[in-house]
């Protein structure tokens, strides 16, 4: 007997996890941390529901931390089986996991400090050297759309996702399984990405299979029409003629890659003035020139256009050390700073916020999901004063937003992905979004094609018939 089971990324869009069993055998795909609501974050610090001993393998489907985080955890629990994934991920794993860690130390070490703590000391989930031991573990496996064995009687296959760089849909490939002893196929989406990717190759078109999860993060939404190249110009044409700093908190991988592919195409095209961008943060820096490394990820239209993709604007500076960024203070005039985190939850984005917020001619602008609780999402539903790092700030600067950056697909773009489908699966699965964004992409597809849908529950096992 095959069996599906559900132990994150269902009901929220962190967590991920999801368990195949079949003939004492186990995979687990994706591998994330909890993330956000307090409720959710206390699940890191359960034990999984089965011994992570007993896992055979782990398949990836990109190093987004909502999926890989909670790697170091599971390979510290005894976890000796391999990580398979592409490329692209296991690379940004090595620079996301360590990162990951030292917030984790971070966070014990500052609840330690202010008796936060019930547990005395706190410890932190995991440590910097758990998660270079996790990323021993990692096999990268560069070929697509070819199987290959992950544990007796289950192959895994990568199919590209256009979500982040290395992001894969993976198939399972369980032999045997069902009633009729013909085997399975579980086609995981993974995150999706939009249908034309700015920098990636567009999402494969789904492969049959008996069983499809598909991602809900933005099940009940669509997307402002209005291309970022276009909102961007306008925005930065307006913050340029006021001659002062337009600051960017931006997540580093991914997102910050995008921005300056966009901005150089704005500079190129004589669409906005060639202003001095400095990229704040040092995965930025690396995540940048593993982005150029990699460009077998990339779209073909872009490789066939310029032989080699300009990832930086016409004055571009990368500032790695404290003391370059402090330097950035003294700048005078029009520049753009890109800085982490995205969504002003700490970081060297807050340094600058100190000072742009209360500037009246300066801009602030988001290019990403502001989540509740953030004080990116406070500003945005203008609050007039935010508390940054422990003191109050008045927000005086213009405030300013670019939507089309988005990451995931929107509800219409699911649709079209799946309506690729060669034939309508045994049953789909929606997973990896809030409850009313996943019950209202169930509602569209059952209306579009009246397939046979379920929205697992955590802790839900499935029986793949
Ligand atoms: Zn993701």
């Amino acid at each position: 007997m095959a069996t599906l089971s559900f132990w994150g990324g269902v009901g929220t869009v962190t967590g991920s996890k999801y368990l195949v069993e079949s003939g004492g055998h186990r995979v687990l795909v994706d591998c994330g941390l909890f993330q956000g609501l307090k409720e959710l974050r206390e699940r890191n610090w359960r034990p999984l529901p089965f011994p992570v001993k007993n896992l055979d393998a782990i398949v990836l489907t990109h190093a987004h931390i909502d999926h890989t985080g909670y790697l170091p955890r599971v390979v510290a629990d005894g976890y000796q089986g391999h990580v398979y994934c592409s490329r692209g991920t296991a690379e940004l794993a090595k620079i996301l996991l360590p990162d990951s860690a030292r917030l984790q130390e971070e966070e014990a070490e500052y609840r330690n400090r202010h008796a936060l703590t019930r547990h005395i000391p706190a410890r932190a989930l995991y440590t910097e050297n758990d998660a270079y031991n996790a990323l021993n573990h990692i096999i990268s496996v560069h070929h697509e759309e070819r199987s290959f064995q992950v544990a007796p009687g289950i192959k895994a296959s990568f199919y590209p996702a256009g979500h982040l760089l290395g992001s894969r849909c993976v198939l399972l490939d369980i032999e045997g399984a069902g009633e009729d002893g013909k085997g399975r196929r579980i086609l995981f989406s993974g995150d999706l990405g939009h249908t034309n990717p700015l920098i990636l190759r567009d999402p494969a078109p789904p492969v049959a299979c008996d069983y499809l999860l598909v991602e809900s993060t933005y099940g009940d939404r669509l997307h402002d029409p209005t291309p970022p190249d276009e909102a961007l110009a306008t925005i930065i044409n307006r913050a340029a003629r006021r001659n002062s700093v337009i600051l960017i908190p931006s997540f580093a991988v991914g997102r910050t890659q995008e921005l300056l592919y966009t901005l150089r195409q704005l500079e190129d095209a004589k669409r906005i003035p060639t202003l001095p961008v400095y990229v704040d943060s040092p995965m930025a820096i690396k995540a940048t020139e593993l982005y150029l490394q990699l460009t077998n990820e990339f779209d073909e239209s872009l490789l066939n256009r310029a032989k080699r993709l300009s990832l930086r604007t016409r004055d571009t500076h990368f500032t790695a050390s404290r003391a370059d960024s402090r330097q950035l203070n003294n700048a005078r005039g029009a520049r753009i700073i890109i800085s982490a985190a995205g969504m002003m939850t700490g970081g060297r984005v807050l340094h600058h916020a100190q000072r742009v917020l209360p500037d009246p001619a300066a801009t602030l602008l988001f290019v990403g999901y502001q989540a509740a609780g953030t004080t990116g999402r406070r500003i945005l539903e203008g609050e007039p004063e935010v508390k940054i790092m422990k003191q109050m700030f008045p927000v005086r600067c213009h405030i300013e937003r670019v939507e089309g950056f988005s990451s995931h697909p929107d509800y219409n773009e699911i649709l079209a992905w799946l309506e690729e489908l060669p034939a309508p699966p045994r049953t789909l699965y929606l997973t990896h979004g809030e409850p009313s964004a996943t019950q209202s992409l169930n509602q569209k597809i059952q209306q579009k094609f009246g397939w046979s849908t379920h929205i697992p529950s955590y802790g839900e096992t499935i029986e793949l018939k």
